[in-house]
This record gives C-alpha cells, structure tokens and sequence, in this order.
C-alpha cells in the first residue's frame, strides 16, 4: 500500500517546518522538507565557487549533485555527498542565495523528480511534504492539501525569536525580501483550488498542529 500523502505550503516564518514535524510524529507518518534540497543546491554551488545568479553554471552544478535527506521526524539529516549539511544549509550565505538558485526551472525539475521519487517509496502510513509548491506542483493529488499562513508580523517575530543572535529588523527584512523573490516562482500566499488554509496568525504552536493534525485525520477518513 502506498503512504497517504499531505501537502503543506507557506511563506517562510509561516511554522511549517515544525508545524509539519510535530504533525509527523503525532501520527507516525514520515516528513519530508522539500526546502532543504533548494537550500543543500545553494550549499553546493557556493562551495564551488559558483555565482548563484549564473542560471547556467547552476545548472551545471547538478552533474556533482548527489543528495539525500531523512524523512524520519526523528532522524533528520541532510547530506551532499559525504558532507553533513543539515546545519550549514540553515546559514545566512544560503538564505540570501537560495531563491536565486530555486528560480532555475532546470533545479526545480531536478529536485521535484527527487521528492516524487521519496513520496513513492515511502513505506510509512503517510507522509508530509512541505514547501512552496507542493500543493500546487510536486503533488497536486496529495489526499490533504493545506497551505499554512501568518500574518507578516507574526511570521517575523516568530523567526526573529529563531535567531535572537541576529537583530530582528534585519530577519524581518531578509525574511520578506526571500518570500517576496520566491512567491515570483510559486504562488504561495494564496490557496489553489482545494487547498485548506491555516491561518496561524492567532494560534498557539500547539493549536497549529492540532489543525494541521484534524485536516489529515479528516483526508484518512
Ligand atoms: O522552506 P525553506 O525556507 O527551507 O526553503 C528555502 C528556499 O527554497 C525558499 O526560500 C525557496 O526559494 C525554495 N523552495 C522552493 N520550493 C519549495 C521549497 C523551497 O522554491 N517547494
């Protein structure tokens, strides 16, 4: 039998990475972040010395690709090759770079057979996709489509509180300026045809995924 399949999109700062975590574990399902194969693309043409706005040197980059990540809520890792770079992909040179590099039509088609690739082999009950794009694109017949939102402000301060080493204004500002780049590639803000919408503005953490988790027990009805 094949996993149930959920779709979650949202702006970054949006929750949906814990969001979708939580919701993971709550239900025994696997997760799988789709940003992190944008953001580990990014990690590896900087180390290549690569100008991520070089479409075509970006591309070429995808020869030396090798890619894997856990989709085990508990087990998480990213790794290029036999580098470890679950943390390093989290970094302010890669924020600043990746929607560059995710505009590339060429990466998205590149990494989107990767994630149709781990959906279809997922031997657990379900499995949580999350992203931009992944109502909409890598699967739009996901049983449960949801896309997660919050308010501009909510979504700053939230990442501001993730990174308190960082002066909030200067999230608040990268955090915008990355979601409005990449909401010219996919419409993220708006809900296609289909799709839920939580609004996490006035929820609790514990709230967000109590919806998230009542969505999906619904769609396995
Ligand atoms: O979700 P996260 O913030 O880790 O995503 C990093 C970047 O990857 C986004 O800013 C966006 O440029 C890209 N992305 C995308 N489509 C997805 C997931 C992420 O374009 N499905």
């Amino acid at each position: 039998m094949s996993a149930l399949i959920v779709a979650v999109d949202g702006p970054a700062g949006s929750g949906k990475s814990s969001v979708s975590k939580a919701a993971a574990r709550q239900l025994n399902f696997e997760h799988l972040d789709t940003g992190a194969a944008y953001r580990a693309v990014t990690w590896h043409v900087l180390g290549l010395g690569i100008d991520p706005e070089d479409s075509l040197a970006v591309i070429g980059a995808l020869k030396s690709f090798d890619y894997a990540i856990g989709t085990d809520p508990d087990n998480y890792f990213v790794r290029v090759g036999h580098s470890e770079v679950t943390d390093a992909i989290r970094q302010a040179r890669v924020n600043s770079a990746v929607s560059f590099v995710a505009r590339v039509p060429e990466i998205r088609t590149h990494v989107n057979a990767i994630f149709r690739r781990i959906l279809e082999s997922s031997s657990a009950a379900g499995i949580i996709a999350e992203g931009r794009d992944i109502t909409t694109v890598v699967a739009p017949d996901a049983r449960v489509r949801i896309l997660l939102t919050a308010s501009e402000q909510a979504r700053a301060s939230r990442r501001a509180a993730e990174l308190p080493q960082h002066s909030g204004d200067q999230t608040a500002t990268a955090l915008l300026a990355r979601d409005a780049a990449d909401a010219k590639v996919s419409d993220f803000m708006v809900a296609a045809e289909g799709v839920h919408t939580v609004d996490s503005t006035d929820l609790s953490y514990a709230q967000t995924i109590d919806a998230v988790v009542a969505l999906i027990r619904e769609g396995q009805k």
